[in-house]
């Protein structure tokens, strides 16, 4: 039996019960019973969140703002979190009992579908051998033997537990082959939460105002210099003034993390040509667009090879992992090998390494990026032509099972074009979609995420939802 938080501060699982150091305040003190699960109804009449509510009021005592990660918490749309008790495929039920179609897909892992059969059977035989060997172990080398051989730039990978390490670690690894210290990024784009990127960074720290850290020092940023994304001129500028010194360009080769935003024609190619021309690497961050925008990632479908690259969030399938690679000489440099050190407890966990080996497996059979382009087209298409129907300004595009819009006319080439959605008209779409069923990322700016197992009727139930909604805010 779980005990109750109710100003008291127990909280227990299974009968296993511990008490928090101090009481709730009374604001926040709630009925609400802190437990594995709760009793979820199988068939709504209403759209009510009561249940979520009472979680989200109970949370807020136990960790920072009553979520694991920013963005989750709701601050840009209003209301309060929806706490999901389970997921399959294209859908996922909150513990009201709220059915939704979801275009989040746990931030963008869930790329053949939430749960998928084979995935968690292979999982299951894996979880027999147990769940962390800590020595190498044979299924690490066949998801490097699948990265490598999909992902055009890495010809050696290494396995770390998410994006911001695998992003920390590439830097490092710049810094350490080339011998300079500097790098560009650009504005909106995220590249995690390590101190030497939260510089006019993208998604949650685009959506709750805090474009700059505290507790970041001085130091750590002042090598990280910023552009304007799609601005080459601006890029040409910083190679001018900072002659020999700059490391390396890391980018989103698709960005979505200011919204969904493309790169212009020839931006990455003048990305490639000004870096290879000032002795420094070029970094694709792909843990958003890696096996997203095609099988080997933006860089295959751009046709534009960086040095190194980055990943996560697909290579994991729905575990924690994040991987970086790059040219064999380069990533010798990564301890044991060479002498920069990076090291994980965890990396290249069995269980990780078996459901990325399963999605990227189902990723690779035939047609599956083209029915993501389709069923995207479609899905994009619907909410633009709902838009404009019911007399809103409204752009967007999408790459494969990668979307977006927003609410200006456009066209959104930067940060400062996301900027100028109608940030009020974005929460009232995204309240009323909610009511509809459809759960879109609680931000304008992240991108959304479609996949495998989305259906031609969920999208069609998509885009009716949209100008329902559209037509009354
Ligand atoms: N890079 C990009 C492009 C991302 O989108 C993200 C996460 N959204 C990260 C890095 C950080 O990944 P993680 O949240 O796994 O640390």
């Amino acid at each position: 039996m779980a005990a109750s938080i109710n100003g008291v501060g127990g909280v227990g699982f299974g009968g296993l019960t511990c008490s928090t150091k101090t009481p709730l305040p009374s604001s926040r003190s709630s009925s609400f019973r802190v437990q594995m699960s709760v009793p979820v109804e199988d068939k709504k009449r209403n759209y009510t969140l009561q249940k979520s509510q009472e979680a989200f009021n109970a949370a807020l005592n136990l960790m920072p703002g009553g979520v694991n990660s920013p963005v989750r918490a709701f601050k840009s749309v209003g209301g309060q979190p929806i706490f999901m008790d389970s997921v399959k495929g294209s859908h996922m039920w909150d513990i009201d009992g709220n059915e939704y179609i979801d275009y989040v897909g746990s931030w963008g892992p869930a790329i053949i579908g939430h749960a998928d059969d084979e995935v968690l059977e292979a999982l299951a035989e894996t979880m027999k051998k147990g769940t962390s060997f800590g020595s190498p172990c044979l299924l690490e080398s066949v998801l490097a033997e699948m990265v490598i051989s999909a992902v055009p730039s890495i010809e050696m990978v290494r396995f770390v537990n998410s994006g911001t390490e695998a992003c920390m670690s590439v830097l490092r690894l710049a810094r350490t082959f080339t011998g300079r210290e500097k790098i560009i990024k650009f504005e909106g784009c995220y590249h995690g939460h390590a101190d030497p990127f939260l510089v006019k960074a993208g998604s949650g720290v685009a959506t709750l105002g805090l474009p700059d850290s505290p507790g970041v020092p001085k130091a750590t940023t002042s090598g990280t210099l910023t552009a304007p994304y799609n601005d080459i001129a601006a890029v040409e500028n910083l190679f001018n003034s900072n002659e020999g010194e700059i490391a390396a360009i890391i980018l989103e080769p698709a960005v979505g993390n200011s919204g969904f935003i493309t790169p212009k024609p020839d931006f990455l190619e003048a990305i490639r040509r000004l870096t290879k021309e000032n002795g420094a690497f070029l970094i694709f961050d792909e843990v958003m667009t890696g096996f997203r925008l095609s099988y080997g990632g933006a860089q295959e479908y751009f046709g534009i090879t960086p040095d190194l690259t980055t990943l996560g969030k697909v290579i994991g399938g729905g575990l924690p992992v994040g991987a970086y690679g790059g040219r064999r000489e380069i990533m010798e440099m990564v301890a044991p090998a060479g002498p920069m050190y990076q090291a994980g407890t965890l990396s290249g966990n069995p269980l990780a390494m078996t459901a990325g080996i399963q999605t990227l497996k189902r990723l690779k059979a035939p047609g599956t990026y083209e029915y993501l382009d389709r069923i995207t087209r479609e899905l994009v298409q619907g909410i633009l032509n709902a838009g404009k129907k019911t007399g809103h300004a409204i752009c967007g595009g999408h790459i494969r099972g990668m979307f977006g819009f927003f609410f200006t006319e456009g066209p959104v080439h930067n940060f400062d074009d996301a900027k100028k959605s109608d940030a009020a008209k974005f929460v009232r779409f995204y309240q009323g979609m909610l009511r509809e069923g459809v759960y879109f990322a609680p931000s304008q700016f992240e991108a959304g995420f479609t996949s495998l197992a989305h259906s031609p009727e969920d999208i069609q139930k998509t885009v009716a939802a949209a100008e329902n909604v559209l037509s009354k805010i």
